[in-house]
């Protein structure tokens, strides 16, 4: 049998509502083994980042270069990469390993406000590693600290999305969920066509992780071997799904929780807190 593969480099949160915990849970319910590299440790709740740390570039190389040597993988995607010497690492291997659906999320800012990279990060991730990737899914606040184009309707849209490509990565996602108006318009651009989803925008609470959960489910989606577009409006399906089923863990932010942990009854076949044995 065939275990289909995927890495996923990017930053530990502990309360696991963003990070790498959420991208290995994305991962596992669409059928793809994820493995993890770890860029940063942070300290954060559903309420706000306290600190954080990146580990050293060594570990990170060291910790890529474990999984990659020992066997196939798919795809590799990245979040939270906190330091420039990171990028720097990845990029090399990306380099050396030629992988046919690298996705980078440029992960700069928490949900909660703070700085997740550097401007000095900025300018690396742009010039090392936007070129040898083939996805890229900023939000709106991302696009613009890429681009300095200010995002406010579906012209400025397209204008951040061509400049974008031209940093060299082959798609770019531009997840307009935060634009004023009722519906929530993400634009997937490949420097030929434009193509724009539109969903509705489901108010009244915040979603923590809901950008690590989309690339790590367009991800999932192009390793089983649908395209872009096709990957990209059933991520979107998949993390709405997980937008509506949010739920409260801590005093802030909503998250998204397995479904195994919500049915009482999914584990033995009767209720956990009834059994005897
Ligand atoms: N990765 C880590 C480790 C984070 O702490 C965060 C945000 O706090 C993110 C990624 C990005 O989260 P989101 O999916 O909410 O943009």
């Amino acid at each position: 049998m065939e275990i289909k593969k995927a890495l996923t480099i990017g930053g530990s949160d502990p309360s696991g509502g963003a990070g790498i915990q959420a991208d290995m849970r994305t991962f596992l319910e669409l059928g793809i083994y994820p493995y993890t590299a770890i860029t940063a440790v942070t300290a954060q709740n559903s309420d706000s980042v306290i600190a954080y740390e990146p580990v050293s570039e060594i570990l990170l190389q060291q910790q890529i270069e474990a999984v990659l040597s020992d066997g196939y993988v798919s795809a590799i995607k990245t979040g939270m990469l906190a330091s420039v010497g990171n990028i720097e690492i990845i990029a090399d291997i990306l380099n050396e390993h030629r992988m046919e659906h690298t996705l980078v999320d440029p992960v700069i800012k928490a949900t909660a406000g703070s700085a997740l990279l550097s401007e000095d990060g900025l300018g690396v991730l742009i010039q090392r590693l936007l070129p040898v990737t083939f996805m890229v899914t900023p939000n709106i606040a991302e696009a613009e600290l890429l681009t300095g184009v200010t995002v406010l309707d579906k012209g400025s849209m397209f204008e951040a999305a061509q400049a974008i490509r031209d940093m060299g990565v082959a798609w770019v996602l531009l997840k307009g969920g935060h634009m004023q108006g009722e519906a929530a318009i993400d634009l997937l651009y490949d420097g030929v066509n434009e193509y724009y989803f539109e969903s509705k925008k489901v108010n009244g609470y915040n979603v923590r992780g809901t950008g690590c959960m989309m690339a790590s489910a367009i991800s999932s989606y192009l390793i089983h071997g649908f395209g872009p577009v096709k990957s990209v409006s059933k991520a979107k399906e998949y993390v709405l799904g997980k937008i509506e089923s949010a739920v409260a863990l801590g005093r802030g932010s909503r998250q998204a929780v397995p479904s195994a942990c919500m049915a009482k009854s999914s584990i033995g076949g009767s209720s956990i807190e009834n059994r005897v044995d």
